[in-house]
C-alpha cells in the first residue's frame, strides 16, 4: 500500500514502454523534476533519514543523480562530487569497471574528490541490478571515505540492487518501489 506521499511520487513519474530496448519499462523522472512541488518533496523525503547528522559530501552518479545530489546537498550543506562516465572528468581520477547487460562500462571519480574518513552519500534516481551503484561505491571505498548510505528515488526490488549494496554494508534508503 502506497503512503499519498509515494503516490504523488508515482503520478508525477512517466513510464516509457520499450525504452530503450524493447522490454524496459524507462522511469522517466524528468516530469517528477519539472513539478516543483513533487521536486521539493522528493528532496525533503530523501533528506530525512539524515536530519542532524553530519555529512561531508553527497556523491552523484551521471546524470540524474547529479541534479538529486546537488539538491540534497544544498539542503543538507554538504559539498558535491561527480561520478561520471569514463574520459569525462579533467583531472587524476580513481577507474572502475562494471558490467551492463551487454559488455562492460568505466566510471570515475577524480581522485582528490573525497579524503578519507568523509562521510559519504551516494545519490541517483534509480537501482535496479545495483551494478552502477555497487561500482559507485567501490571508487567511494579507494578513496577510504565512509559510506553512510545510498538514496534513490525508485527502486526495482525484482532486480535484487539493493542486496548488492547491503553486502557491501552500505544502508540503502528508495522513497518507492516499481514491481
Ligand atoms: P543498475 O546498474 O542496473 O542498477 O541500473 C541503474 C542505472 O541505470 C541508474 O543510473 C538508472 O538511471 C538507470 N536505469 C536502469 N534501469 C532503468 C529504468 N527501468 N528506468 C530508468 N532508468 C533506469
Amino acid at each position: 500500500m502506497n503512503s499519498p506521499l509515494q503516490q504523488t511520487l508515482l503520478n508525477a513519474i512517466r513510464t516509457i514502454p520499450d525504452y530503450p530496448r524493447p522490454g524496459v519499462q524507462f522511469r522517466d523522472i524528468t516530469t517528477l523534476l519539472g513539478d516543483a512541488r513533487a521536486f521539493r518533496r522528493t528532496v525533503d523525503e530523501m533528506v530525512q533519514p539524515f536530519a542532524g547528522s553530519k555529512v561531508d559530501k553527497i556523491a552523484g552518479i551521471e546524470a540524474r543523480g547529479f541534479i538529486l545530489g546537488g539538491a540534497i546537498a544544498h539542503q543538507t550543506s554538504s559539498g558535491f562530487v561527480p561520478i561520471r562516465k569514463k574520459g569525462k572528468l579533467p583531472h587524476e581520477t580513481v577507474r572502475v569497471a562494471y558490467s551492463l547487460e551487454y559488455g562492460i562500462d568505466e566510471m570515475e571519480m577524480h581522485k582528490d574528490a573525497v579524503k578519507p574518513g568523509e562521510r559519504v552519500i551516494l545519490v541517483d534516481d534509480l537501482i535496479a541490478t545495483g551494478g552502477t551503484a555497487e561500482a559507485a561505491a567501490k571508487l567511494l571505498n579507494q578513496l577510504g571515505a565512509e559510506i553512510v548510505a545510498a538514496c534513490f528515488v525508485i527502486d526495482l526490488p525484482d532486480l535484487g540492487g539493493r542486496r548488492k549494496l547491503e553486502a557491501l554494508g552500505v544502508p540503502v534508503h528508495t522513497l518507492l518501489s516499481f514491481e
